[in-house]
């Protein structure tokens, strides 16, 4: 029995459902029960919230968001070998957690799922990326969930809070603090998973904002943003030629130098030069 259910240690439940972990799934197992009911408690109060989950392999983040108080849990998950230590949970919580084996890039989960929701998730590396910018950049804005809260690779969670001027600093970071509260809630060394990665790792948490940051076009920011990173070590102008004749005269008007290459550039600065596109 573990301290924060009556099922066995998740080490026992990997063992006797025969749930090797798989290189090929990105499968880093979280063990210590203590620790995912602590990631659990960074995704807020769960209590009237159904949670999105990506991914629970044997299921150490799913039984800390259900004894954390989680309203239900939405679990996509994979890899089938996975489904009977899964369906064990759901038996200790009835009705509060619904497992889908399928592929998350495949899967619309709206239709399980009812408002307020959050998304928490040790996200496989291979499609993590992936996920989070489909989650960052809906048709619509505020989005279907309120937080996500995400295991990445030490690297990305950089990435995602990155300031102007460090090497970190792109689209992601402009994707995600454009329209999003956003910061690193915990850092884990490799030891904490089974087997341990390479590199170290780290939650990042992220608030959706009622409305973006500053007024901007989505599309037209995101199409900036990647040619002005596209070719992060050139000036500006010569980054962004094309996009407008006159982008020298755009880039002035919009505070920008047309010397400054785009790791200097803050949010505010790229919203505005995207308004000065779209205005014509
Ligand atoms: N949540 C568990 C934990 O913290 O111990 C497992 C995390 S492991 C890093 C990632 C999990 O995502 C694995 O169980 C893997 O099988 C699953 N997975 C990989 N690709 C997936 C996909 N496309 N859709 C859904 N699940 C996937």
């Amino acid at each position: 029995m573990s301290q924060i259910d009556p099922l066995p240690p998740l080490r026992d439940v990997i063992d006797s459902h025969g749930i090797a972990a798989r290189k090929s799934l990105g499968q880093n197992f979280l063990l210590d029960l203590n620790l995912t009911s602590k990631i659990a408690r960074i995704a807020g109060d769960l209590s009237g919230c159904d949670i999105l989950e990506i991914g629970p392999g044997p299921g150490g983040l799913t039984r800390g968001l259900l004894a954390e108080g989680a309203r239900k849990v939405l679990a996509i998950e994979k890899d089938s070998r996975c489904m009977a230590a899964l369906d064990e949970i759901a038996q200790i919580y009835p009705g509060r957690l619904q497992v889908i084996n399928g592929d998350a890039l495949e899967i619309d989960p709206l239709q399980y799922l009812t408002p307020p929701i959050r998304i928490a998730a040790n996200l496989p590396y291979n499609v993590g990326t992936e996920l989070l910018v489909r989650w960052l950049t809906p048709k619509e804005w505020p989005p279907f969930w309120t937080s996500l809260t995400l295991m990445f690779q030490k690297e990305v969670a950089e990435r995602i809070v990155a300031q102007p001027g460090s090497k970190a600093y792109g689209r992601l970071a402009i994707l995600a603090q454009w329209r999003c509260d956003t910061r690193i809630a915990l850092q884990l060394p490799p030891e904490a998973f089974s087997p341990p990665p390479k590199v170290h790792s780290a939650v990042v948490h992220l608030t959706a904002l009622p409305e973006p940051r500053f007024p901007a076009d989505p599309k037209k920011l995101e199409q900036v943003v990647a040619r002005a990173f596209n070719q992060r070590r050139k000036m500006l102008r010569a980054a962004l030629k094309g996009v407008a004749p006159d982008i020298e005269d755009r880039l002035i008007a919009s505070g920008i130098k047309p010397t400054d290459r785009a790791e200097t550039v803050g949010l505010e600065q790229f919203c505005a030069l995207t308004r000065n596109l779209s205005a014509g």
